[in-house]
Formats: structure tokens, C-alpha cells, sequence
């Protein structure tokens, strides 16, 4: 019989259908088998009642199951149905019971919100998790938002672009993950931190408007808000300035947020200096929530744009704040050009933030291989050490660069901001565990003595601690 979802079974009282999905409740009464059974589009509870020839099959159900339920949709009378409930006033004298998947006992109950449970326990069962009610809603409405994103972007004239994956590394403030090359003995690829550098080629090749639901693979340290992987939505514009794309972004997220039910609380969304926020904050992300808007899950934007280029590293030479690609504010070039006053020069960065999270950052690139040189130099690099990173960069540059500037926004972070949530794990579908696990499987792992061989490795053993 063909299958009707649930959430449609009003159109279809007094007939005989099928359903297919998985059992979330049984309650085995003697005579009578209740069950609450939900499939991608709702919930709906069926009864067994004594003579149904599914009786003996009922009491074998385990829940969690996946189950092909068949039975006819009879409209509850209205003192026993549930009133706000989806479905609440129908149910499903069930006639026959496929178990399609047998559940085993479960590791751990399946609740609406699993949030409380150990870590360790729910990734390495995720797919469980994801069963839940919070992990459904959240991974379904970064879909959504994303989703938002990419169809403003298109109707803007951007072209999605694929980037590669194993490359040569791009700075972007962490240490690299790399990848051993079979072919070239004692080579690296690193994996992108960010596909800063294709980005900006991709504009001097002529598309103007690229964007790629990137995913950036950073080594940093894991933090409740910060993993190995996280997904950007990265975006690049030619011929364009600083408030280009900072409109761009602000109509994209305001289309997309306000779509989904959300209130913004101040459009256009607020500028204020790096050097104004410090004042204000003491820290470039902050929450301009009152109290009061927080319970209401309000969401407030702002833009922190003028932060310094350059800070001191330990040793007392300088390094970039954000990115090394970026075109210092025009009243500070000459400054640049010249490497005077290096801690005063102020980038055309701007950072997103909401509620609290840095959510999104970009700048105006140098597109002038002069400038670029320069801010190499300024960080220490010799002519040749520049050539080397940056030089393919620098040579394209030659070729009829357009100017442009782009920004990446953090996938995670956005939804982190729609949802409350304040951990990384419940916005993404397979995170790893605070210690830097993958969930369900179970990386990283030793390699086999024939791999080392063709990648021409050998492993130290581990430096013992304590
Ligand atoms: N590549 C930068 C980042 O990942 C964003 C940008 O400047 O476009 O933070």
C-alpha cells in the first residue's frame, strides 16, 4: 500500500492506510497495545485492540523500531482527544505491524531533549540522538536557514563555486591539519582553514560573485563554541567596498532570520569601532540584549568594523589581528606602504556579532601586490619567505585584478544565535566529543604498517607524560 505521512493523515479519515516510521511509545495494557509511532512529519498514537490480528506482533515492538503500521484513521471521540496536540484527535486502529527494523534495548531514552545526557554516550550513538526532538529541530532549521541563504544569494546573482580540499595552507590564525602525500615523499597538503586564497582567485577569474557553504578545518583548542571543522558561508564580491558587503550580508540574514520568525532587534544593523566597543565592552563580541529580550530569544546584530592590522607576537614582531589579505582603511595606505606606525594601522575588517559570538568576519582585500608585499614585510617575512607563501597570489594580482572583499559567516554560530543553544555538538549532526573524537566512529586511529610505508612515514612513539 503506498505509504501516507502522518502528518497528513487528516486528509484520510475512515480509510485504511499505511504508515512508516518509528515507534516512540508502546504501552502494553493485557488486552490492548497502545502506540505512539512519528515519522518525519509528525506523531500520531494507534491502538491494537484484543481481536486485531497484529495483537501477538504488538507485544514484540520494541519502541524505537522502525516500523510499516497499517490501520484505519478514526477521529477520537472528543472527550479522550488531546487537545494541542498535532493529531490529537485522531488515531490508528492498527490492523498489521511490519517491523522493518528491530530496536534493540537502548542506550538511553530518546527524549525530547537529550542535552543532559553524557557526551560520550550520545555521539557514540548520534544517530539515536538525532532521533530527539531538540537535534531534529535544530539540524532541520540550520537546513532551512541555509537554505534561506543560499537561495538569496542566487537571486543575487552569486555563483556557488567548490573549492578544494586538499591545498596549500591558507593563514588564518591556527595550526593546519595536513595530509601526507603518497606520491610525493615528505610532502603535505594542508586542509583549508578558510578558502580565503581561491576566493579572491576566483575573482581575479572573472565570476564577480562567489559564495561556497565552505567547510573551514582548523587545529585550535575545542571550546564549547569552537570545533576542528565548522561550516562558513563564505562569500566574495568584486568591485565592490566595505558597505557593499556588509548590505549584502545584512539583507541576506535579515530576509532569512525574519522568514523564519525571528525579530532583529536594530536594522541596519549597528556599527560601532573596535575602539568603541572596547570601551563599552572590553571585548569585541558582546550582547546588546536587555534581559528582557533575551527570554524573548531577540536577536541582536551589530558590525565592529576599524580594528588594528597588526598585533605585537611574543617575541616582538607583528602579525595580522584577522587577515593578512585585507586592505588597510584608505587614510591609513601610506602608512602601510611605508611600515610606519604599524600599530596604528587600522584594516577594513569588519566582524559580525550577535548575541554574544563573533558570528561572521571579512574585509576589502589587498588587491595591489604592493600592499600585500608590504604587509608581509611588516610581519617579518623576507622577500623570498613572501614569495613562497604568497607569490602565486602576488603574480595572479598582475593580471587585471578586480577589487574586492567578501566575508565568511559561521554556519554553527548563526544557528547557535537562533537557537539558544550554547554548544557546538547540538547545531551539528556529527560532532566530536570535547576530546576531539568523532562521533559514532572512531578517529583518529593508528595506521595500518603498509599505509605508513606508502606515505612514507614513521610514527614516533608517543612522548610519555608525568
Ligand atoms: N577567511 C576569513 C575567515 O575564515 C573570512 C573572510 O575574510 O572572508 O575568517
Amino acid at each position: 500500500m503506498e505509504r501516507i505521512y502522518i502528518g497528513d493523515l487528516k486528509d484520510h479519515i475512515g480509510e485504511t492506510v499505511t504508515i512508516k516510521g518509528w515507534v516512540s511509545v508502546r504501552r502494553d495494557q493485557g488486552k490492548m497495545v497502545f502506540f505512539d509511532i512519528r515519522d518525519m512529519t509528525g506523531a500520531v498514537q494507534g491502538v491494537v485492540l484484543p481481536k486485531s490480528a497484529a495483537i501477538e506482533l504488538a507485544k514484540q515492538t520494541n519502541r524505537e523500531s522502525s516500523v510499516a503500521i497499517s490501520g484505519e484513521v478514526k477521529q477520537r471521540p472528543a472527550k479522550n482527544a488531546q487537545e494541542g496536540k498535532v493529531n490529537g484527535d485522531i488515531e490508528l486502529v492498527i490492523d498489521g505491524i511490519e517491523i522493518l527494523g528491530a530496536a534493540e534495548t537502548l542506550p538511553f531514552e530518546i527524549m525530547d531533549d537529550t542535552a543532559g545526557i553524557n557526551e560520550e554516550v550520545r555521539l557514540a550513538h548520534r544517530y539515536l540522538d538525532l532521533r530527539s526532538e531538540r537535534m531534529q529541530r535544530n539540524i532541520r532549521l540550520r537546513s532551512e536557514l541555509v537554505r534561506r541563504c543560499r537561495e538569496f544569494l542566487f537571486n543575487e546573482k552569486f555563483t556557488e563555486i567548490e573549492t578544494p580540499l586538499l591545498t596549500e595552507s591558507t593563514p588564518e590564525g591556527s595550526r593546519d591539519f595536513v595530509v601526507p602525500s603518497r606520491l610525493h615523499p615528505g610532502k603535505f597538503y594542508a586542509l583549508p582553514q578558510s578558502p580565503q586564497q581561491y576566493k579572491q582567485l576566483l575573482m581575479v577569474g572573472g565570476f564577480e560573485r562567489y559564495f561556497q557553504i565552505a567547510r573551514a578545518i582548523r587545529d585550535e583548542d575545542l571550546r564549547a563554541d569552537r570545533g576542528f571543522e565548522h561550516t562558513q558561508i563564505d562569500i566574495e564580491m568584486s568591485f565592490v567596498e566595505q558597505g557593499d558587503v556588509m548590505s549584502t550580508v545584512e539583507k541576506m540574514i535579515t530576509g532569512a532570520v525574519e522568514a523564519m520568525g525571528y525579530t532583529i532587534k536594530e536594522k541596519p544593523f549597528p556599527r560601532f569601532t573596535y575602539a568603541e566597543v572596547m570601551e563599552k565592552f572590553g571585548a569585541d563580541k558582546f550582547d546588546l540584549r536587555t534581559p528582557e529580550e533575551k527570554e524573548k530569544n531577540i536577536l541582536a546584530y551589530a558590525w565592529v568594523h576599524k580594528f588594528p592590522f597588526f598585533e605585537k607576537t611574543p617575541e616582538g614582531g607583528w602579525t595580522f589581528t584577522h587577515n593578512p589579505f585585507s586592505m588597510p582603511v584608505p587614510e591609513h595606505v601610506d602608512q602601510l606602504l611605508q611600515k610606519k606606525n604599524v600599530g596604528e594601522i587600522l584594516t577594513t575588517q569588519y566582524d559580525l556579532v550577535c548575541n554574544g559570538y563573533e558570528t561572521g568576519g571579512g574585509s576589502i582585500r589587498a588587491h595591489k601586490p604592493g600592499l600585500l608585499k608590504a604587509a608581509y614585510e611588516i610581519m617579518g617575512y623576507t622577500e623570498d619567505e613572501t614569495q613562497e607563501r604568497i607569490g602565486h597570489m602576488l603574480t595572479a594580482f598582475g593580471f587585471g585584478v578586480p577589487p574586492h572583499g567578501g566575508i565568511a559567516l559561521g554556519v554553527e554560530r548563526l544557528i547557535m544565535n537562533l537557537t539558544g543553544e550554547t554548544h557546538l555538538r547540538e547545531v551539528q549532526a556529527f560532532p566530536m566529543t570535547r576530546g576531539g573524537q568523532t562521533s559514532v566512529m572512531k578517529a583518529p586511529k593508528s595506521l595500518t604498517a603498509k599505509q605508513l610505508e606508502e606515505l612514507h612515514l614513521q610514527v614516533k612513539p608517543p612522548k610519555k607524560h608525568g
